[in-house]
């Protein structure tokens, strides 16, 4: 069975090298994130692109009619429920605040920084690491999607474990220092190899310690070719049996007689 550990070893060896970067500010990796939710990312930037082409400054979007932000932001998808989220996590940060901006993060620790985030309405612990992470180079790993799938075929996390609940598993597993390498194969694998519907486990480097893999054991495989190989042995005897048989029924009936009754 594979360790977190031994499973970021493997697909860094696979994969290479992925050296953190910071993405964005930390404010507009929150709102993009938020945009990102139930959508593919590049939905997500040509809903982000139209909203700050829209009103140009986050002070302008807080003010905004909840009705507008959904319309302008409506190629995201569930236009509805990201922008009163939008408009009140844009509000609740001012207010806290007094700006709009999240660079202050940086200075606290990693349980304080996702203790301010988490307690913003609709910010939850994956959309927190995400800014954490990508922006601001936080150690913690957002379980999207993709994560907790790979994680979970892998064994990694228990079948019944919440993406919720695999932060504070994986991360008391993986070094600090390793969390973005981390975050970013899983992500990598899940939609290149581990695919929801249909993983390419022929194609995987985890393949010989995946509980979960399609892809039959070597050993089972010999089995198999083994019984198929005794069958066709079997077939072969009875064949010479039957031959040999009729070879000495021909040279002498009464022998052949005679050993079919058992008296010779
Ligand atoms: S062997 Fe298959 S199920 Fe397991 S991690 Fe690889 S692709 Fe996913």
């Amino acid at each position: 069975m594979l360790t977190p550990l031994a499973a970021l070893e493997r697909l860094g060896a696979h994969y290479g090298p992925r050296p953190w970067y910071s993405r964005d500010e930390p404010l507009k990796e929150l709102i993009q994130t938020i945009l990102a939710q139930h959508t593919s990312d590049l939905n997500a930037e040509r809903a982000f692109g139209e909203l700050w082409g829209y009103f140009g400054r986050w002070s302008a979007i807080a003010a905004a009619e909840v009705d507008v932000i959904a319309d302008v932001i409506r190629t995201g998808g569930l236009a509805r429920q990201k922008a009163p989220r939008i408009k009140g996590v844009l509000q609740e940060i001012h207010a806290r605040r007094g700006e709009y901006d999240l660079a202050f993060l940086r200075t606290l620790n990693l349980a304080d920084a996702l203790e301010w985030l988490t307690t913003l309405n609709g910010v939850g612990p994956k959309t927190a690491r995400c800014v954490l992470s990508f922006s601001l180079g936080f150690p913690c790993i957002p379980v999207d999607t993709h994560v907790h799938r790979v994680a979970k075929r892998l064994g990694l996390i228990g079948p019944k474990t919440t993406a919720e609940a695999a932060h504070a598993v994986l991360e008391a597993a993986i070094p600090p220092d390793d969390a973005y390498r981390f975050h970013v194969y899983f992500i990598e694998h899940g939609r290149g190899v581990c695919d929801a519907q249909r993983p390419r486990c022929a194609a995987c480097p985890l393949q010989t310690d995946c509980p979960s893999s399609k892809v039959v054991p070597l050993a089972k495989r010999g089995n198999a070719a083994g019984r198929r190989q005794s069958a066709k042995v079997g077939r072969n005897k009875a064949a010479e049996a039957l031959e040999l048989r009729e070879r000495r029924f021909k040279a002498s009936p009464e022998v052949l007689a005679a050993e079919t009754d058992g008296r010779s």
